[in-house]
């Protein structure tokens, strides 16, 4: 069978991470495309909150400096990115699945499935994004997207549908996290939900929870560029906890966030509150603004562990779940939600800087004006 090759060429441009506050833009060898992986030419390459991290507090996932992954063995530098889509432009001589020049978006996380090895407890039933070998692309393993061509397993990748353009489809990673939290928090259609923080997973989280069906969504938010877009994407209630109550409540609440999520659903509060912030005022509110027998859901990433009462919850028979990965379910009901135009994708993306300028344009981007942006996506190519 002959299989399509790509040319043979010079050094790729990658931003890579050297560690701690120590971003570059190096020169790099093409990696070799194994028998079951194909290269992508990138596409889009979006920016996460997780990227941020690696730079300013890190390396996180990405391996310490001087000791290697224990599952894939890579050590520092690390080329970033893991929120991609790109063109299939070589095919390794086993992949069947795929065809050259096809449109694809990867998930990034790797099991055991793709690493050849026996399964894990999670694994055995299906639960692969909490893999105990769970490595990712961009980050703990090789191949991430804030380069010109990536090598990823054809198990990879997910083919994109026709009316799904590569630019939006680079926001299935994100979208996918907050459709598996909507999906294993227990939200069912006709409920109300809290979300804490207007970032780019709470505001993916609100226009997900529309195609879900909510009743009522309360956005809290403290940021002012924040509450415009929590507020353009729909959410019922867009509420700044910084700002003080007026007036003497019967209910003696006193915090703002509280208070709207009790006055909008009759008197109880909310049934899910989803927390994207991590602080240990969002925790309060989110627990103090669930209904009796309420849900809290925790997707934000902790800087620190924070103090938890747990009389609130078993007065209430309140409960806390938390998860922050996806299955190829979630990406694939997300792929269905962008093909079928059920929410306005590419409002979430507020920039996008070509892959010459991902220092300046993209990581201080965010770093400096954080809530001016959504998602900022990296373009290695412009002209592809
Ligand atoms: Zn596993």
């Amino acid at each position: 069978m002959a299989v399509e090759t790509a040319p043979e060429c010079a050094n790729l441009k990658a931003l890579r991470l050297h560690g701690r506050k120590n971003n570059q833009l190096d020169d790099v060898a093409p990696q070799k495309c194994g028998h079951d992986e194909v290269r992508l030419q990138i596409a889009f390459c979006g920016i996460c909150g997780t990227d941020i991290h690696e730079y300013l507090g890190g390396p996180i996932f990405a391996p310490q400096p001087g000791m290697k992954n224990k599952v894939t063995g890579i050590e520092l530098p690390v080329t970033l990115g893991h929120e991609f889509s790109g063109t299939v432009i070589e095919l390794g001589q086993s992949v069947k699945s795929l065809k050259y020049g096809q449109r694809v978006i990867v998930n990034p996380a790797l099991d055991e499935r793709h690493l050849g090895m026996k399964p894990c407890s999670p694994c055995k039933t299906g639960c692969y994004n909490i893999c105990k070998r769970s490595v990712t692309y961009g980050l703990s393993a090789e191949g991430g997207g804030f380069c010109e061509q990536s090598v990823v397993k054809a198990t990879s990748c997910i083919p994109l549908p026709d009316s799904v353009s590569l630019k939006v489809g680079a926001l299935s990673e994100p979208l996918a996290v907050a459709w598996h939290c909507i999906r294993v928090s227990g939200f069912k259609q006709g409920q109300t939900a809290l979300i804490l923080g207007a970032g780019p997973i709470g505001l993916a989280i609100l226009c997900l929870l529309k195609v879900w069906g909510v009743a009522k969504t309360i956005i809290s938010e403290v940021t002012e560029a924040r509450i415009d877009q929590a507020k353009k994407f729909g959410a019922d209630a867009v509420v700044n906890p910084l700002e003080p109550l007026t007036g003497d409540r019967e209910d003696e609440v006193t915090d703002p966030v509280v208070a709207a999520c009790r006055d909008l659903t009759g008197g109880d509060g909310v049934d899910v509150s989803f927390d994207a912030t991590g602080m240990q005022s969002t925790l309060d509110a989110a627990i103090a603004a669930a209904k009796p027998r309420g849900i809290i859901f925790n997707v934000a990433i902790h800087e620190r562990p924070l103090l938890l009462n747990l009389n609130l919850l078993a007065q209430q028979e309140k409960s806390i779940k938390a998860g922050i990965s996806y299955t190829n379910e979630d990406f694939h009901a997300v792929l269905k939600v962008l093909a079928e135009g059920k929410i306005p994708a590419e409002q979430l993306i507020t920039s996008v800087v070509p892959l010459s300028d991902v220092l300046q344009g993209g990581f201080m981007e965010l770093i400096n004006n954080k809530a001016q942006h959504v998602k900022i996506l990296i373009q290695p190519d412009p002209d592809v």
